[in-house]
């Protein structure tokens, strides 16, 4: 019997794959719609605006609103606003980076940082990174969306943004603080915003290493999906404590 008052959603690979709906997600979100449970949406893709989100899920039939999508560069503004509140930032990453750290009264700056926050930048340069690297070397703290190290493309898989933030890390012998999943800082905002328990919390989505990490390090129910990268093979294989394995969405409604 599923009936958790806080639903916590993957998107890529979960509600969609790319530019491709997943019927089965789409039936589901619009049944916790009609009991009254709007779903999260929680993604570390750091380069689309919560706006452009929500567009894109209206596109899919699903009407949401900024409130319930977390982004890792929604993440990563957060963070560095709480342990770090008058932090001025170097930034290399896209205008919705930028946009999410500015809302969140953060200062950006081009020169002596009191942080370094990558997020996928697909204009990125030499000059870019060796200004990243500087403003570490001289004490900045290296923040990141989060640490994919590729992603898919039509062309094959791509560098994404872990693959420059190993690079930061490699050139400065300094570890990254990285704010997507499977850190847990997406669903611990969530459980400020809601002030709900824990066990009233599920986590859905299809990725091992960045979803269900997250769900069971924050010590909320999860549940994966057979739409996505891992199989529930796999997963077992690695002892992880999940909740449940469905194939797909609409067999939680059964
Ligand atoms: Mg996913």
């Amino acid at each position: 019997m599923f009936n958790y008052k806080i639903v916590c959603l993957d998107l890529d690979g979960t509600v969609y794959k790319g530019a491709e709906p997943i019927p089965e997600a789409i039936t589901f979100i619009r049944a916790m719609q009609q009991k009254g449970i709007e779903p999260f949406y929680i993604t570390n893709n750091a380069s689309m605006t919560r706006t452009e989100i929500k567009e894109k899920l209206r596109g899919f039939g699903v009407e949401t609103t900024e409130q319930q999508i977390y982004t890792s560069g929604m993440a990563a503004a957060h963070f560095v606003k709480r342990d770090f509140p008058e932090a001025s930032v170097y930034v290399i990453g896209t205008d919705a980076l930028r946009d999410e750290l500015t809302a969140a009264d953060l200062q950006l700056t081009e020169r002596n940082a009191d942080a370094v926050v990558m997020g996928i930048d697909r204009g990125i340069t030499y000059d870019k990174l060796a200004q990243a690297c500087l403003e570490v070397r001289a004490g900045a703290t290296l923040i990141a969306t989060n640490p994919d190290h590729a992603f898919p493309s039509h062309q094959g898989f791509l560098p994404g943004n872990g693959a420059f933030v190993r690079l930061v890390e490699y050139s400065t012998e300094t570890n990254a603080i990285f704010c997507g999943k499977p850190s847990p800082i997406m669903l611990e905002l969530i459980q400020q915003a809601t002030g709900a328990a824990r066990e009233e919390m599920v986590l859905i989505g299809d990725n091992m290493k960045t979803d269900l990490l997250a769900g069971v390090d924050f010590g909320i129910a999860t549940i994966h999906v057979n739409s996505g990268v891992d199989r529930p093979e796999t997963i077992r294989e690695q002892g992880m404590k999940i909740t449940r394995f469905v194939d797909k969405m609409t067999d939680l409604l059964a």
